[in-house]
């Protein structure tokens, strides 16, 4: 991996810096794999693919709390902050429509704990707060 020089030593120690990206592309590559592992877990038939499926989402959600890599919103959306549960519409997760206008939600309830969590559909990705007119 190149050192940014656009960051140069200003804002802190080259090799310090150099190992914190390093480490933040383990971390992320890492935490993809985990979230692959769980979505094979969950193809599994039995409720043992859900149990490991939770647990590789606990571990990659610590792993990104940890490095301060925040989850990116596609696997944000997929995890259930209150278990872990790895929300898969239909398997682990009810997913509904509600709304209309501005006002319009998905609403994804986690069939492990119940746990429910809305967010808007009409919005832009990595926002600027805009509304998207049809
Ligand atoms: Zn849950």
């Amino acid at each position: 991996m190149l050192f940014p020089p656009q960051l140069g030593p200003m804002l802190m120690a080259k090799k310090y810096l150099k190992n914190k990206l390093l480490a933040n592309d383990i971390a992320k590559e890492r935490i993809a794999i985990l979230f692959k592992a769980a979505k094979a877990a969950l193809a599994k038939p039995d409720d043992a693919g859900q149990v490991f499926a939770r647990r590789y989402v606990h571990v990659a959600r610590k792993l990104a709390m940890k490095m301060r890599t925040p989850l990116d919103r596609e696997r944000t959306c997929m995890v259930c902050k209150r278990c872990n549960a790895f929300l898969v519409a239909g398997t682990t997760a009810r997913t509904r429509l509600q709304g209309t206008g501005k006002n319009a939600h998905v609403v994804v309830t986690c069939l492990h704990c119940g746990n429910v969590k809305r967010y808007h559909y009409h919005r832009q990705p990595a926002d600027t707060g805009k509304v998207i007119r049809q």
